[in-house]
């Protein structure tokens, strides 16, 4: 690692070691929540950054102290060299995750294996076939559901990923739960966060209180155990007395996590993001193709991230349309 650089510490002092670099813009699902309901311009094929640009930009923040990768989208497994891309990532020493919509995770469980790839967080918001369809605009309930179901029996270590939001699926916490009561595995009810297009208003958010609140009246206090969290983690961590996996919240929106954050995004056309919500973006690519060291660039995109939420540090300024609208869509910056 260069030490003597640092470049992945920020003016906070926090050490930058987990990459999540997202592979496409494009999904094949359409959450309402995720992407504006006319659709997001893609960026022409040749701004995509390609399997090798992608390994080797990667291999660059790895020898600078990159520990975790975690590979998104858009929906990361309908580009078709994923396989390619997992290859050469799996040969750096780095830890990989990739999160998925699970339509078709069953077709690369046996590479997962082979690459020694074991962290798959997964997203489903609602357990009911018919919600599935009005929020993801398509009709994948059953694959998506039987998919997670053996991931779990494969022993992966699968995260399940629901955007609560209300009057739809916040009914639903305690039908989550319940999944980890047989399954190990880690639900996590995420609070709606607005993005560009995606018809955000606070009143549909389901807060991190509002959630632990359902869950203490539904199965006592006394079986509602906190967790210890890792050092790192966005999600604060629960489970009820007996149950074999756990429920967390993931609370952005109500209760920041910035101070322990160690994250950066590549976006797939190739910019840099210090924070997800940030409305600014360093241009890895276009400098790499340049031939430049793109290590200043990334230093400069470090030394330039806000304490808290891309300097929307009060719920008034995350509220703000003309604040939190000069971000891109979720789908576009990679979740
Ligand atoms: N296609 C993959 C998937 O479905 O997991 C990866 C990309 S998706 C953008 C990553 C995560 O972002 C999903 O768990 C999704 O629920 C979450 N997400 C998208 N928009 C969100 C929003 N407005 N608020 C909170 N989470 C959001």
């Amino acid at each position: 690692m260069n030490q003597e650089t640092n470049i992945l510490t920020d003016t906070f002092n926090r050490k930058h070691s987990y990459l999540r670099i997202s592979l496409t813009e494009r999904c094949n699902l359409r959450c309402t929540y995720c992407m504006p309901a006319e659709g997001t311009i893609l960026s022409p094929k040749q701004h995509i950054m390609t399997a090798d640009e992608i390994y080797n930009i990667a291999k660059i923040f790895v020898d600078n102290g990159v520990t975790k990768i975690r590979l998104t989208g858009g929906e990361p497994l309908i580009r078709k060299d994923f396989t390619t891309i997992l290859e050469k990532l799996a040969t750096l020493p780095v830890e990989i995750g990739v999160t998925t919509n699970a339509i078709i995770v069953d077709r690369f469980i046996s590479t997962f294996k082979r690459l020694n790839i074991s962290l798959i967080n997964v997203s489903l918001d609602t357990l009911d076939a018919t919600k599935f369809e009005e929020i993801t605009r398509r009709n994948y309930f059953e694959k998506v559901y039987n998919n997670i179901l053996k991931l779990v029996e494969e022993n992966f270590v699968v995260k399940l990923n629901a955007v609560l939001i209300k009057g739809f699926n916040d009914n639903e916490i305690c039908d989550f739960i319940e999944l980890s009561k047989t399954n190990k595995i880690a639900i996590r009810f995420i609070e709606f966060m607005p993005f560009d297009g995606n018809q955000w208003d606070i009143k549909k958010m389901v807060s991190y209180k509002e959630i632990i609140d359902v869950a203490n009246s539904n199965y006592q206090d006394e079986n509602v155990i906190r967790l210890n969290d890792a050092p790192n983690d966005t999600s604060k961590n629960h489970q009820i007395k007996g149950y074999k996996g756990s429920f967390a919240v993931i609370s952005s929106v109500t209760n920041p996590f910035c101070d322990s954050c160690n994250r950066l995004r590549l976006t797939a056309n190739g910019q840099l993001k210090n924070c997800l919500f940030s409305a600014t973006e360093n241009d890895i690519l276009s400098a790499y193709r340049r031939g430049e060291n793109i290590e200043n660039i990334i230093q400069q995109a470090i030394s330039g991230k806000f304490k808290v939420r891309g300097g929307m540090d009060t719920l008034d300024k995350l509220k703000e349309p003309s604040l939190h609208s000069k971000n891109r869509s979720m789908v576009n910056i990679g979740g």
